[in-house]
């Protein structure tokens, strides 16, 4: 185990540190392990920040971007990296299997963990844990962390803050999830004083689709969507011949999911995608509906209230059949 003042003196000499965040990185993914690398290499750290996969382009422009390791492009530089760090932040997950093979590298390694993370259940593999549930992001307890518990807001720099801008805004929905507290509004604001440009990263991640991603979409709304109307619960389900046929890349099926739940009856939405060799679900709530329960139940997943995720090894047909037979199990949180 590592107290706080420990972390703080092994941080005050240059250290090798691994930044490692969750399989396909989002937004929050992302923002939160650049904006923690854009502060470490301030202070002389050799900081790297190496993603179990790829990540879509509407992510990749961020400063640090250039630097970062896709783990299932260089296996063996990541798992050198790995062994010989000195510190690993496990940032925006709290179970090893979130980092596919990472997580036999990281479980190995003899490095201090350092654990920051808004998901609910932590695994018991940390050193050190800056955790709470309550967070709208990891972005925000980096944030706090480097204000707060190393108490070197000055440090929050224009690349800093552009990171830790995008985690809090696509983790919160654009600042829409109930969790956009006060208190993240003056983070925000603390962070567009210290150089991030608000306006210039909503385009950067929200206006930067392909033709391809739009015609998809349609496609979605027009062929793929059903609505369960007794249920409050929409369904857009995806095969992998669509896939094919719009050449969907990754991250382009990114916030599809949000377009059912737009309707105003509907208080459920599941995106059901058919991956190469699973199934992947996407679920988003409004309210106190537990998305997060589904997944864990019945789709080895998990996630948050308002929006979870998970994986079936059935085809689409029967991912579909299955979670429609879930339903009922809901109805009354459904259609209070
Ligand atoms: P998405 O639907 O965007 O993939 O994921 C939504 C939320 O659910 C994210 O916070 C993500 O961390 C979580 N999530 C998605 N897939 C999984 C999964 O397979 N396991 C767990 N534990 N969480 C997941
Ligand atoms: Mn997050």
């Amino acid at each position: 185990m590592l107290d706080l003042a420990a972390l703080k003196d092994l941080l005050e000499q240059p250290q090798k540190i691994v930044i490692t965040t969750h399989h396909k990185p989002d937004g929050d993914a992302m923002g939160s392990s650049l904006g923690l690398y854009n502060y470490l290499i301030q202070q002389g750290h050799h900081a790297k920040v190496i993603t179990p996969t790829d990540y879509p382009d509407f992510l990749s422009w961020m400063p640090g971007n250039e630097d970062v390791i896709i783990y299932t492009e260089q296996p063996e530089k990541s798992a050198a990296l790995i062994a010989d760090a000195k510190l690993i932040f496990c940032l925006d997950f709290n179970a090893l299997g979130r980092i596919n093979e990472m997580g036999m590298l990281v479980g190995e390694s003899r490095a201090f963990k350092i654990m920051i993370d808004h998901h609910l259940e932590p695994e018991d593999f940390d050193d050190y844990r800056h955790w709470n549930i309550n967070a709208c992001a990891t972005a925000q307890l980096i944030y706090d962390f480097i204000v707060n518990e190393l108490h070197q807001p000055e440090l929050i720099n224009k690349d800093v803050a552009t990171c830790l801008y995008t985690g809090i805004m696509t983790d919160s929905a654009s600042f829409r999830l109930p969790n956009t507290t006060s208190a993240v509004h003056r983070i925000v604001a603390n962070l567009i004083d210290a150089g991030a440009v608000n306006w210039r990263i909503h385009e950067l991640v929200y206006n930067s689709a392909s033709e391809n991603r739009l015609r998809f979409l349609g496609h979605c709304l027009a062929n793929c969507l059903e609505v369960l109307p007794e249920y409050n619960t929409a369904i857009i389900a995806v095969s992998k011949d669509d896939l094919e046929k719009f050449d969907v890349d990754t991250g382009d099926t990114e916030g599809i999911v949000n377009y059912a739940l737009s309707m105003a009856s509907i208080r459920l939405a599941a995106f059901i995608v058919e991956r190469k060799d699973k199934v992947k679900l996407s679920l988003r709530s409004k309210g106190e509906f537990p998305a997060n329960e589904i997944c864990k139940k019945y789709f080895g997943g998990g996630g948050h209230r308002n929006a979870a995720g998970g994986y079936s090894d059935g085809n689409l047909e029967q991912v579909i059949q299955q979670f429609k037979l879930i339903l009922p199990e809901y109805k009354k949180l459904l259609i209070q």
